[in-house]
């Protein structure tokens, strides 16, 4: 039998053994007391790893990073690329199961876990759908006629013809990288077929899509969980606002969007996690256009920024949640106890004229309702997720004056 086996198997073989890992049942329960291994140590591998450990398991965060946020906290930091084969074999011997905190972890890097014996979720395959905006929206489109929501009318372009072949009506428009785009970063807005053979040249001519421009209303996101034996929980609507790109904040829940359409969205959301075999914690991100309709944008394989306020507003956080989904735990209620609002720590709070400051978190914590959490990065840079306050409340007046306390204490402007 080769070395590089999961223990369980390459160790002790036996149907009772087999049993007593639940390797024999895809089904049974991993329980505390095993290491979950989390690949990528940024913030969210962070958060995933406290609510782990809180329950009891022991944690092996993979990150090349040698100061990563996760693997600071984590019981076991692997330090190496994600492709790294020595890496991964550790991980696979150590972990019962495996999950992922960024879409870019090479979904073969997933695949070959699951080789090793560990119960891996999400699997590669739903990683490598959204890792590409045109498999994402394919695979959104399929399931357009359960879901009743359509995707951006858009266009393919891989080839100078396909501008050429670009349809009239997709213009003005927003021309978008295929792969690792993130925080509007990869994109160009662009009004004519001149402009897009600009922007495509200035994107080095990678594949890309063309989305036709839409009349939004505002942004939505829904989180959705799926557990190894197919049930499935939303969390209500988020509702994201951006300042120059970047997540700035989020109320939950919603307080524009009708109860039909939130229903409408996280039912859609339920059933693209059950379409593509999910486990494990997905976002969905929605436009709200001016006539009311509702259009899927992108997902994320893993928690999302607008999900960090379950932390303090739900009963069960959407990283609690990706720990009991991996683990092959019943999911948790996702039934919200107080309403709530985000608001993202981005590195530029350090800064104030030009000068750098630590922020005043003693007059952020002092509000009744505003929980701090900063995931202990030490470079401050303008623009870098830092951390979040989350403010709540009984009411969601109470969750907005403590927000707007926050503001006031970090200098952010309203
Ligand atoms: P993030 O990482 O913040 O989610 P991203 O780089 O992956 O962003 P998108 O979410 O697709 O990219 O787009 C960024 C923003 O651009 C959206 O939040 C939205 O405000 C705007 N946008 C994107 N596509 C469209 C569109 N088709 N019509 C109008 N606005 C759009
Ligand atoms: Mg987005």
């Amino acid at each position: 039998m080769p070395t590089d086996l999961h223990p369980h198997l390459a160790e002790a073989h036996t149907p009772e053994s087999l049993h007593e890992a639940g390797l024999d049942n895809p089904q049974a329960p991993i329980l505390p007391g095993a290491w979950l291994g989390m690949l990528g140590g940024g913030q969210l591998g962070r958060m995933f790893t406290h609510a782990a450990q809180a329950m009891g398991y022991k944690v092996c965060v993979l990150d090349p990073d040698q100061d990563s946020p996760a693997g600071a906290v984590a019981d076991k930091h692997i330090c190496a690329g994600y492709h790294d084969d020595a890496a991964l074999a550790e991980m696979g011997r150590l972990c019962a199961a495996v999950s992922t905190e960024f879409e870019n972890v090479p979904s073969m890097s997933l695949d070959r876990l699951e080789q090793l014996g560990a119960f891996v979720a999400p699997r590669g395959y739903c990683v490598s759908i959204a890792q590409n905006r045109i498999g994402e929206k394919k695979f959104f489109a399929s399931c357009a006629e359960r879901t009743g929501v359509s995707t951006a009318p858009h266009w393919v372009i891989q080839h100078d013809a396909d501008i050429d072949q670009l349809p009239e009506g997709l213009l003005p428009g927003i021309l978008k990288t295929a792969r690792m785009g993130y925080d509007g970063k990869g994109q160009a807005r662009v009004k004519s077929r001149d402009d897009v053979r600009a922007a495509w040249k200035a994107m080095q001519q990678v594949p890309c899509v063309l989305e036709k421009m839409l009349p939004l209303a505002y942004e939505v996101s829904v989180l959705a969980a799926r557990g190894a034996d197919g049930q499935t929980a939303t969390w209500p609507l988020a509702e994201n606002v951006h300042r120059d790109g970047i997540l700035f904040s989020t109320v939950m829940p919603s307080r524009q969007v009708s109860p039909e359409i939130a229903a409408r969205a996280r039912e859609a959301a339920a059933i693209i996690t059950g379409e593509m075999g999910y486990v494990g914690v997905l976002c969905i991100e929605f436009f709200v256009l001016t006539d009311g309709s509702l259009v899927a944008n992108e997902m994320a394989p893993r928690p999302h920024n607008s999900g960090h306020i379950t932390m303090d507003a739900c009963e069960t956080s959407q990283f609690e949640q990706q720990v009991r989904a991996m683990a092959r735990l019943p999911l948790g209620s996702t039934r919200q106890h107080s309403p709530g609002k985000m608001l993202n720590l981005l590195g530029d709070v350090w800064y104030e004229f030009g000068l750098e400051r630590t922020p005043a978190w003693h007059e952020v914590v002092a509000h009744p309702g505003a929980r701090l959490h900063l995931y202990g990065k030490s470079d401050a840079r303008p623009g870098r997720k830092m951390g979040h306050v989350n403010c709540v409340g009984e009411r969601a007046e109470d969750a907005d004056r403590a927000f707007d306390a926050a503001l006031a204490a970090l200098h952010i402007a309203r």
